[in-house]
């Protein structure tokens, strides 16, 4: 299949048959300016209408071999197949491009669903294998597009041939041209916006500044960053503890709206991973080999992020102002005159009590929330935490940060100073994540505790009364696939609905796959993938060697040509399942080899 688009004004057409189908084969010629000849024996009133209208020559007759050979374009919709093969040989021995109606084999063209807005054209084509496909695609795009991208097309074909006035270089021109589509179009959503005059001609001079306000900004290869006066815009934002799908709303907006993300290590599962490759993604925290980025040298690429006029966000784990140091990045900003604006997240010590079952405050047992740093108990300089001030206090809850190397001298503290010794105590390794750890006991147990099940940080400590609740309420790790990270392809659809409900941390990656999707993927250790194609396979294992791939992933591969490929290119676990399986059953499967 090779798909043009035909200029048939004043060719001559010819159209066999006169029902309904034929119909819309001729009003789409005629609206396009093709002479259209009708041949048949009875036509369709609307048919008969155009011809009186003169609009379309109408023979009332049976096709007459070998007529077809005349024309530069025939097309045939009758009942009888016959007829059909005749037109189509006749056609095909003149080399005439010939279409009949629901006959792939008697086709050297076939047709396409067509959406239009103005001089813009999309056609889409199944050659004739699924036009129900072709038809709802059609559809969408007929919803997805609206109507602004007529005249935005005339706008673009008008700054094109502005642009070629000025006899630039083909580099010159590609910038001005990039200039205009990323000011104009919102690739998520499908819009377009027509630009005003003073823009395209803004847009036509030499590229010193940026005067449009970008919805995709940065820069496409070969295209100079925007030096620019337009002021830049930092959000600290908070990813939530881990689980993707607890950062806000607002947050994932801005990360779609990003120029430039600056993310922590905690923070890099929750990158959405459709994210444009074209956003610029700054790591800085501590990444397997790499040192983390000193917090003045954070604080100076925001400020110079922020100066360039880039739409930053920094990304942090949890909420941005609780351990996070997001304090001193907005003191930073502040004072380096760069707009800036905190969106919130939820912090790991509350997502933490909530997936183990602890309720952090409770009627009648904790009527007090408190988050602390446990680090400070092991450094001698700055303020310390009151802890026998906190002993002296049974109906509250306590939450420690960063308390793994801190907990043994905490709970002496805490003990020395008064609190029961009974007192129902926790710690949590990546709460919210598929490797999520942890141990429930009382307070002069849990460095014990902690020691044997050898919990790492990040990870936090919770005493107090209602931590006594977290077996019966316990409704995460009790899940069937919970610990489960599983990659699947976008859509995931049921199958990912499924997953998820079970307890599993789905990634749902893109095709191709993005950096962003790269970055989660390796953000923490993959148990396997479901894939359901030979193409989702050979995508897949150009990724496998990057982070977040273990040798022990499991490829679960739905139908025999997924799983025969995956075996092909030696994948070391491949579980072969039924094409025809359900997302109850694929949770059922995976459980099972689990137990
Ligand atoms: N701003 C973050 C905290 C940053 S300090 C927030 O609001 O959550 C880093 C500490 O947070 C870690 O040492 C650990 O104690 C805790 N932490 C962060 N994410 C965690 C997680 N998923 N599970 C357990 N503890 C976590």
């Amino acid at each position: 299949m090779f798909p043009i688009m035909l200029v048939v004004r004043d060719r001559s057409c010819l159209v066999v048959g006169g029902g309904g189908v034929a119909l819309r084969k001729v009003q789409g010629l005629v609206e396009e300016g093709a002479r259209v000849t009708v041949v048949a024996p009875e036509v369709v009133a609307p048919l008969q209408a155009l011809a009186e209208r003169g609009l379309v020559q109408l023979e009332r007759r049976r096709y007459a071999p070998p007529e077809a050979a005349r024309f530069a374009l025939v097309f045939a919709a009758t009942d009888e197949r016959e007829v059909n093969r005749r037109v189509f040989d006749d056609a095909t021995a003149a080399n005439v491009w010939v279409n009949v109606a629901d006959d792939p084999e008697l086709c050297t063209y076939h047709l396409a669903g067509r959406v239009r807005r103005g001089p813009l054209q999309i056609a889409v084509g199944s050659a004739g294998e699924a036009p129900f496909v072709v038809r709802r695609l059609r559809q969408l795009l007929e919803r997805r597009l609206g109507p602004e991208w007529g005249e935005w097309m005339e706008a673009a074909a008008r700054f094109r041939r502005a642009v070629r006035g000025r006899g630039l270089e083909r580099p010159e021109r590609e910038q001005r041209y990039e200039r205009f589509f990323r000011a104009t179009v919102d690739p998520d959503r499908l819009r377009a916006r027509v630009p005003t005059a003073r823009e395209e001609a803004a847009w036509l001079e030499a590229p010193v500044e940026d005067h449009a306000t970008p919805t995709r900004p940065s820069p496409q290869p070969g295209v100079a960053a925007p030096t620019t006066t337009r002021p830049g815009f930092v959000s600290l934002v908070g990813a939530g503890p881990g689980c993707p799908g607890l950062l806000t709303l607002r947050g994932h907006r801005r990360l779609l709206e990003a120029e430039a993300v600056v993310y922590d290590r905690l923070a890099a599962a929750a990158l959405p991973c459709e994210l444009d490759p074209s956003v610029e993604l700054h790591p800085v925290g501590k990444e397997a080999g790499i040192h983390p980025m000193p917090q003045d040298e954070i604080n100076a690429l925001l400020v110079r992020l922020g100066r360039e006029g880039r739409r930053v966000v920094r990304l942090k784990g949890g909420d941005p102002y609780v351990f996070g140091r997001g304090g001193e990045e907005a003191e930073a900003l502040e004072a380096a005159g760069i707009p800036f604006e905190v969106v919130p997240g939820v912090t790991s010590g509350i997502a933490a009590a909530a997936w183990i079952g602890v309720p952090v405050t409770h009627r009648r047992e904790a009527v007090r929330l408190t988050l602390l740093t446990a680090h400070e108990a092991v450094k001698s300089d700055g303020p310390q935490v009151r802890w026998d001030l906190l002993a002296q206090d049974p109906h509250a809850t306590l939450v420690g940060y960063m308390g793994v190397t801190a907990l043994p001298k905490v709970v002496r503290q805490l003990v020395a100073a008064g609190m029961d010794p009974r007192t129902p105590a926790a710690m949590v390794e990546r709460a919210t994540t598929a490797a999520q750890r942890s141990v429930v006991t009382v307070l002069e147990q849990l460095p014990a505790a902690v020691a044997e099940a050898g919990l790492q940080p990040p990870a936090l400590f919770l005493v107090g009364p209602t931590v006594g609740h977290a077996q019966r309420l316990d409704w995460f790790a009790r899940r069937p696939l919970a610990g489960q990270r599983l990659l699947l392809t976008a859509p995931a659809g049921e199958l990912g609905w499924s997953l998820e409900a079970a307890g599993a941390d789905v990634v749902e990656v893109p095709l191709p796959v993005t950096p962003a999707a790269r970055v989660v993927m390796g953000a923490l250790p993959l148990t396997g993938c479901v894939v359901a194609s030979r193409a989702e396979v050979e995508w897949l294992d150009d990724e496998r060697a990057g982070a977040g791939w273990q040798e022990s992933a499991v490829g679960w591969c739905v139908g025999r040509d997924a799983a025969g490929r995956a075996r092909e290119l030696g994948w070391p676990k491949v579980f072969e399942l039924n094409d025809a399986l359900s997302g109850a059953e694929l949770v059922e499967r995976i459980a099972a080899q689990l137990r």
